[in-house]
């Protein structure tokens, strides 16, 4: 990592990723190259737009900004049309040895987009149409360039739901869902892209192109596709998916109940999935998250863990399912609320302000999001609060589980506080997050869920993967890309701690 100064009238900033550092003639072959692939006006090397797309929505990378340093500083941003283009930049780019990125909307929370060795950042938006609805087989063909509420409401319109909705809907791609493995807020019914994906085209890193078959399953050897999934770029660019979908719903049910242990709210939808019910959203906060976000509102949380549950689908089995876990719940010493907390938390489900207000006033924060089986689900929650707690500095260290499946849980952790006299905020950040995977691999839980690895996690990858695991992964990596063109930095690309 490198804190260069730029000289010249408009760039009075630091860079803290090198360059492609390629020298100026070959910048201006590419140039050229592009230009005739794409056209003049569908590639960018203004400083402004490469500031623009030097960095996605990591949170130090958002703190370099208001130092006035900008992460990763691309040479050129290229916006393909289809897939062919993206296979001749490709191969262009193999010819002169400059990276690849290809870009969604940036909104990656782990720096996966940034181009920490510079090169082409192949923003996928032009590709962003729906391609096929196919009712009889609930599929949905799409291109990967496209927005997720958009996608959303023009499919809820037609009378389906992908019903895949992260907090970054409105500013989140397909491409990056599936680079990143995104989970949404409804995936305990309808699961995540993981169990969404069907089927894809993609551009691989020597500019073939690969399509794999449409079928609900096969046993054809490995699943080649699924590699895709979580690559965050580094494996090839997908240009085309295919994903199941579903009826819209036709009923919905929201209710809530409070508990004076988490343990207990945790069992009862322990016990509820256990008798094949999945409520489409479950969310329970531990006390401190259930105060911040419905003590202004409902008395009656007060020192108390919430859990919400919305069920949708056909009326009769909407019924059963509020039914059995409105029973659960009693069973474990539940207490209901009503419906009131759920359409609270539908009005403030995507709202980030905290982001924007806070990161002004030195306050230095981030979420993790972890998960593990039921039987350990106790330890890890209680392992990782202690521990980003101890780190001086935090003020706040919390969660929520998010996401629930018969064998566990996704715990989604929050961290807030100050660095102490004398730390720099990236140093108190890092160690905050130091302390928490630490806590986290000990403890026997997975180090993400669904934010993916990029530059800042993925120095944890080759302990949570395993020697072998991890040697597997760049062995494909080295065997695909043997130049490294495709996404640098990340995953097996990136520092191993
Ligand atoms: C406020 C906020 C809330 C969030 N909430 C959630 C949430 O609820 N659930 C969740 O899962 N995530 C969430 N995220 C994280 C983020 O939105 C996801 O990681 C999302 O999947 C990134 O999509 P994107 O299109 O912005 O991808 P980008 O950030 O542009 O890229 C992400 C990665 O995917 C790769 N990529 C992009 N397009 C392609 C392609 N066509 N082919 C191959 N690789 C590609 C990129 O190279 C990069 O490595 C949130 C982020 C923010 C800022």
């Amino acid at each position: 990592m490198s804190d260069n100064k730029k000289t010249g009238a408009a760039a009075d900033y630091g860079i803290m990723y090198e360059g492609s550092n390629l020298p100026a003639e070959k910048i201006a072959g590419i140039r050229g190259r592009l230009v005739s692939i794409l056209g003049e006006e569908h590639v960018s090397d203004k400083e402004v737009d490469k500031i623009a797309y030097s960095k996605d929505y990591w949170p130090l990378a958002l703190r370099w900004t208001l130092e006035r340093k900008v992460a990763g500083m691309p040479d050129f941003i290229a916006w393909p049309e289809n897939t062919e283009q993206v296979s001749q930049v490709v191969r262009l780019a193999n010819e002169y040895g400059i990276s690849v990125i290809p870009f969604g909307e940036g909104s990656g929370v782990m720096g996966s987009a940034i181009p920490v060795k510079g090169g082409i950042m192949l923003d996928m938006k032009r590709m962003d149409r729906i391609l096929e609805i196919n009712d009889e087989d609930l599929v949905l063909r799409v291109q990967p360039g496209m927005n997720g509420e958009i996608l959303e409401r023009t499919l809820v319109h037609k009378g389906y739901t992908l019903a895949n909705i992260p907090q970054s809907i409105r500013c989140s791609t397909v491409g990056g869902w599936i680079g990143c493995r995104a989970a949404g807020q409804f995936s305990t019914k309808y699961g995540k892209i993981d169990d969404m994906f069907l089927s894809l085209e993609a551009v691989l890193p020597n500019g073939e192109v690969m399509r794999s078959k449409l079928t609900p399953k096969s046993s054809t050897g490995p699943q080649v596709d699924r590699l895709f999934l979580g690559s965050e770029g580094i494996l090839g660019i997908v240009t085309e998916v295919a994903l199941r979908i579903w009826p819209a719903p036709g009923k919905r049910v929201l209710a809530s109940y409070v508990f004076d242990k988490l343990g207990d709210s945790l069992e009862t939808v322990r016990m509820t999935i256990r008798t094949g019910i999945y409520p489409a959203v479950v969310r329970i906060y531990d006390r401190l998250e259930t105060e911040r976000h419905f003590l202004a509102h409902f008395k009656e949380v007060k020192n108390k863990i919430i859990l919400i549950l919305v069920m949708e689908g056909a009326a009769e089995l909407v019924e059963l399912e509020d039914k059995v876990s409105r029973e659960t719940a009693l069973a474990n010493n539940g207490k209901p609320l009503g419906d009131g907390p759920v359409q609270r938390w539908f009005k403030t489900r995507f709202n980030v302000k905290e982001a924007a207000e806070f990161a002004p006033r030195d306050v230095v924060f981030d979420t993790i999001e972890v998960s593990t089986v039921w039987s350990n689900a106790g330890n890890l929650y209680n392992s990782m609060v202690k521990a980003m707690a101890g780190v001086e500095g935090v003020i706040i260290a919390s969660a929520h589980g998010s996401h629930f499946y018969p064998q566990g849980v996704c715990f989604y952790f929050t961290f807030g506080g100050v660095p102490p006299k004398g730390t720099d905020g990236t140093e108190f950040y890092r160690k905050v997050w130091d302390a928490a995977m630490e806590a986290c691999l000990i403890a026997g839980g997975s180090i993400s869920h669904h934010h993916g690895m990029g530059i800042m996690r993925s120095q944890w990858l080759r302990r949570e993967l395993g020697e072998g695991g991890f040697n597997a992964l760049k062995a494909i990596k080295d065997a695909w890309d043997p130049s490294g063109i495709l996404n640098p930095g990340k995953l097996v690309g990136g520092e191993q701690k």
